[in-house]
């Protein structure tokens, strides 16, 4: 049997307290509200047409095109649908199916941490070894010293998660060619996650590590339906990659699912199509549903760095508990509100063991009365005892 180093997922685990306990939930990654009613359409047109069978295996044919002309319009970046785009079962499977074609064993993979909680089970089922790097509060700027340090012959992947969850960073352009030159230099390629590109925030742009001078060629880049079209259970995302890299990922693709479900591919050629302004009015309703989640902590006198991008910010809870873990337990059992325990995001780093129990990670992809709800019900935490023994 497989030795499994990572723990189950904390996210999940949070969304199962809170179905128990019936909690407002701001602790999974996923939209409590509908998605576009074409989208419902043009998915059940597509049942109805009978596209039920497995897709092709890289992906429908047109979805991939579609994805090809939404990249180019948006990124300016030209990819070949044909041999450079391999559809997939959400991010979640690109993210698999990337590192298992590119790592084995005695191969290191650079993380930054806090990340996306993927990231070390993607690693480890590939037999690579995690080596992370800080980015360090409050305002989450990567720790240069620990990136250079953390490079060496051995390092054959970056993981870039931008816009970033959990903390909300959007990685500038000067961070990215940071990063870009030490690539360049040790040979490593980048897996660029860019599943929340569509959200970002106060004049914060999203830059794609494969626009960067040099890095097409050597980036993986990721992205899905699931969040910018608001259908998490789709499960359709894509891998886009250079025929090098993207010939081998598309190996381990067929076998470790086939093909991603073939109407919500079809569907997807609609989401793809929709006109710039649907992303404007996403961009907008997510920047309110920020101001409304910042609310909601600034009325609880929990700070937080101000999140750029993507749905999440990472709360400093310290003023309550040390704890990370027992506090989001009672918050769920005797507030009714879920959210995820920051060590969920850190590893067993010593930087991981020192900041992880700091915070819990605050999802806002809700409506405005579930946040609403939530303002509500953690008003109680002014009643609590802070560490400092006193009542807020
Ligand atoms: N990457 C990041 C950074 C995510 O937050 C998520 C979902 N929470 C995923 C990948 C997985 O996306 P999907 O649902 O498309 O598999």
């Amino acid at each position: 049997m497989r030795h499994l180093n990572f723990a189950p997922s904390a996210i999940r685990e949070m969304s199962r307290l809170a179905a128990e306990y019936k909690a407002t939930n701001l602790a999974q990654g996923l939209p409590d509200f509908p998605c576009p009613q074409e989208l419902k359409e043009a998915a059940k047109a597509a049942i109805d047409d009978n596209i039920n069978q497995y897709s092709y295996t890289w992906g429908d044919a047109r979805f991939r095109a579609a994805i090809a002309k939404k990249t180019q319009h948006w990124r300016g970046l030209h990819y070949n649908p044909d041999t450079e785009i391999t559809v997939t079962c959400g991010a979640a499977e690109a993210l698999n199916a990337a590192m298992l074609s590119l790592v084995g064993a005695g191969d290191e993979v650079i993380i930054f941490e806090p990340y996306y909680e993927n990231y070390l089970p993607n690693t480890s089922l590939a037999g690579a070894t995690p080596v992370y790097v800080p980015l360090i509060a409050p305002d989450w700027h990567i720790d240069e010293a620990a990136l250079k340090a953390a490079f060496n012959d051995k390092t054959k992947v970056l993981i870039l998660n931008t816009p970033h969850n959990p903390t909300g960073k959007v990685f500038s352009k000067d961070e990215l060619t940071m990063m870009a030159t030490l690539c360049q230099q040790y040979n490593v390629v980048v897996i660029a996650d860019e599943i929340y590109e569509h959200m970002t925030y106060d004049g914060a742009e999203h830059v794609s590590m494969a626009s960067i001078e040099g890095m097409r060629e050597r980036t993986v880049v990721l992205n899905a339906l699931s969040k910018t079209y608001s259908v998490t259970g789709w499960r359709v995302g894509w891998a886009m990659a250079p025929e090098k890299l993207s010939e081998p990922l598309r190996r381990v693709h067929d076998f470790l699912t086939v093909c991603a479900p073939a109407p919500f591919q079809r569907a997807g050629i609609h989401a793809l199509q929709l006109p710039d302004s649907y992303y404007h009015e996403l961009n907008a309703n997510y920047a309110n549903k920020r101001q409304a989640a910042m609310d909601v902590l600034d009325s609880v006198n929990l700070p937080y760095a101000t999140p750029q991008g993507a749905y999440y910010m990472l709360a400093d809870i310290s003023r309550y508990s040390d704890d990370d873990v027992k506090f989001a337990q009672q918050l769920v059992q005797e507030v009714g509100v879920a959210v995820v325990p920051g060590s969920g995001f850190f590893s067993g780093s010593a930087y991981g063991k020192q900041y992880g129990h700091k915070y819990v990670r605050v999802c806002y992809s809700k409506s405005p009365q579930t946040i609403a709800t939530a303002k509500e019900k953690l008003q109680v935490l002014h009643q609590w005892k802070t560490l400092a023994g006193a009542a807020n």
